[in-house]
């Protein structure tokens, strides 16, 4: 019934269904499910109340007849008086010439419009004769295509729901509605586009919100679990003791929140289901150690692990502290593109014998030639580096490993729950006693001389610089460009005593290898580069970065960037060189300084972009709603997830009262079996 034609409404032809066509609108269900995009709302206030410049609304007494003069062609002005709280006050309407005759002397008017404070004049831009039914009115404004306009799809909006608007069946349990106190769905939906009240206006969202989160978190949950038993029999039998064993040898002790993520994976790695797990944590917050005890209690169970990192150089450092790590309890080999020949052959044949129990590289780990004889886990460090394919790779060769992924950028667990919301999320939310946080001030770019002093007296010292440069796009020239005119500039200030590096997206991946290889074995003192290096590697005898247009970046960018400094005993230091024009530039700046803990200040950022911008454009695959907003409704959003976890458990959508739910579900395919990777 509610895919039925547009044309079944009185008022909408062929035309008009075309532009309904363009903005989306097929059916007469897409039809009511269109919300407003905003609301305004008028509200009479007295003139004493009045902000010059702002749009406002007033009522008053037509003092006499307007006036009309055209001018140029088609173009009209209107004028009246009226008088408001016994002050006269002049009202101009533009072309609107008919309004003349609706508007008589001794009329009560509401004007809507922009107020001059100074002329006492409304320029009018709605007006109602007669007063408002509300003291104040909220009107819906939608998004409109061609020459449709809002009056009219107001009168359409109201037609189709008085002739279809009772027959929308309520989707979500009696017993939910009941508890949240949420109105029906058809009640809602009148007052989405109708609204009476703030009130109901207020509730009608509030439900709105809630199915959408509760269908979405439903619809990732399902998925989730379909992975989970489609990938049932990778049970891990780990020898607790033994790993009980290898922490206590640790030259630490855990932190809470190590312990507390580790039992996750822990218990991941036992259970049946493969495991698709999210480790947080800020740079240096010890997810290497929880990873490492990880793969032991997999090699306890007879399997085999990999650790895949974004670069060559930096698979070489984790190798080498792995080794220590786990001297005399597991071996620990390399491969990565520069092991070649008889050494590669070695490596190889002892990973498919399973003489080798972690093996560690890039992404040639999972390539057609590495044949692993029992993979039991596969850790990733920065997620976002390992994809879809990566996955499928592993899966085509017969394993079916569980897989940690690792991140540093610090998520807010408002998005981590629903744009990973089919992975499970650990957070590691707690520092290492008594480690050094990185020291950053802000300065203006006309300080760079004093910043100069700064970094030679760092790098006397023997220590090593970061300048990094904004870099918008990867192909951006301009901002290539930047770097080389800067490498230029600070090699005339510190070669021939300081060797000057300079690395960029444009380089092969050779070469970046090369100059990170370069700067991490102290051949380059400086390294001049665009964020590149965000992810790069880990040189604790670099104690400076010095970010230009630090403006450029977001807060949790500037934050991961900071973190490749700060990484050894010595103090380290961040400037940020930066003219923000902007308030908000000006406080994010002011937040650097002050933050060090990178979940606040990924928080902050959220507050300051938006989510979309938050994870860039390109890669948000953010889902959309068309009223509920993850940020500001977040409390619904844990909510809807806990019902959600509940109605799976229980088995609920089985039941009569979640028909409604289960439709929905099937109308998106969830219970396909489909499984999304
Ligand atoms: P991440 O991988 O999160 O950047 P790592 O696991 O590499 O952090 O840890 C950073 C440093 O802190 C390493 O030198 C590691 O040995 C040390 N470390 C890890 N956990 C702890 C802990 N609980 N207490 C003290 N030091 C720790
Ligand atoms: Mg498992």
């Amino acid at each position: 019934m509610f895919d039925q034609s547009l044309l079944n409404l009185s008022g909408v032809g062929e035309k008009l269904q075309e532009t309904f066509s363009e903005m989306g609108i097929e059916t007469i269900n897409d039809l009511l499910f269109y919300f407003p995009n905003r609301y305004d709302v008028y509200e009479v206030k007295p003139l004493s109340e009045l902000i010059h410049d702002d749009k406002v609304t007033i009522e008053g007494e037509v003092v006499h007849k307007p006036s009309l003069t055209f001018y140029g062609r088609k173009k009209s002005r209107l004028t009246f008086q009226v008088k408001v709280e016994n002050i006269v006050i002049k009202a101009v309407v533009f072309n609107r010439a008919f309004a003349k005759n609706q508007i008589n002397a001794g009329d009560t008017i509401t004007l809507t419009g922009k107020w001059d404070h100074h002329r006492l004049q409304i320029t009018v831009s709605n007006y109602i004769l007669g007063q408002m039914n509300q003291s104040s009115e909220i009107q819906p404004i939608y998004g409109l295509k061609g020459e449709l306009s809002n009056a009219k799809l107001r009168k359409i909006m109201r037609i189709a729901l008085n002739q279809y608007g009772s027959m929308v069946d309520e989707i979500l349990p009696t017993e939910y509605l009941n508890a949240y106190k949420l109105p029906s769905r058809s009640d809602a939906l009148v007052h989405m586009h109708f609204p009476e009240t703030h009130q109901q206006l207020k509730h009608a969202r509030r439900r709105f919100t809630y199915e959408e989160f509760l269908l979405f978190q439903l619809k990732i949950q399902l998925l989730r679990k379909h992975k989970r038993e489609a990938a049932a029999g990778n049970e891990q039998k780990f020898q607790a003791e033994k790993v009980e064993e290898f922490i206590d040898v640790l030259p630490f002790t855990l932190t809470n929140a190590q312990e507390k993520s580790l039992k996750e994976i822990l218990q991941d790695i036992k259970s049946p289901y493969r495991m698709n797990r999210l480790l947080q944590g800020d740079v240096g917050s010890g997810k290497t150690a929880v990873a490492a005890i990880s793969m032991y209690a997999s090699i306890t169970a007879g399997k085999q692990a990999a650790l895949m990192v974004p670069t060559e150089v930096l698979a070489e450092q984790h190798v080498g502290s792995l080794q220590k790590t786990f001297e005399g309890y597991a071996t620990v080999s390399l491969l990565t593109g520069s092991v070649k020949g008889k050494k590669r052959k070695e490596i190889l044949q002892k990973v498919a014998i399973g003489e080798i129990d972690i093996l560690v590289g890039t992404h040639a780990l999972i390539q057609d030639e590495v044949q692993f004889s029992n993979l039991g886990l596969v850790i990733v460090d920065e997620q976002h580096r390992f994809g879809v394919e990566q996955r499928r790779a592993l899966k085509d060769k017969g394993l079916n490993p569980d897989v940690l992924f690792m991140t540093a950028t610090p998520i807010p667990r408002t998005l981590a729950i629903t744009a990973f919301g089919d992975m499970d999320v650990s957070v590691i939310d707690e520092m290492p006693a008594g480690r050094k946080f990185v020291k950053t001030y802000w300065a203006k770019q006309n300080t760079f001389d004093r910043v100069i002093q700064f970094v030679l007296k760092e790098l006397k010292k023997g220590n090593q610089t970061y300048f990094i440069c904004p870099l918008i796009e990867e192909s951006d020239k301009l901002d290539i460009q930047n770097a080389i005119d800067l490498h230029q500039q600070l090699r005339s200030f510190f070669e021939p005593d300081f060797k000057v590096g300079l690395m960029h997206g444009r380089l092969s991946t050779v070469e970046k290898e090369q100059v990170m290889k370069n700067f991490a074995e102290n051949e380059i003192q400086v390294l001049v580069s665009t964020t590149v290096v965000e992810v790069g590697v880990n040189v604790p005898n670099a104690t400076v970065m010095v970010i230009y247009d630090a403006e450029r970046f977001g807060l949790s960018q500037l934050h991961q960037l900071r973190g490749r400094v700060g990484r050894g005993n010595a103090q380290s230091y961040c400037i940020l060189l930066a003219d923000p024009k902007s308030e908000i530039g000006k406080e994010r700046m002011r937040i650097m300084t002050e933050t060090t803990d990178g979940f606040a200040l990924s928080e902050q950022d959220l507050k300051l972009r938006g989510p979309g911008d938050f994870f860039g454009r390109k890669q948000s695959g953010m889902p959309e709603f068309k009223v509920a907003d993850m940020i500001h409704d977040y409390r619904a959003l844990e909510t809807a997830r806990k019902d959600a976890q509940v109605m799976i458990a229980e088995n609920r959508l089985a039941e009569e009262a979640y028909r409604g739910l289960k439709i929905k579900l099937e109308e998106e395919d969830v219970f396909s079996g489909q499984v999304l990777d």
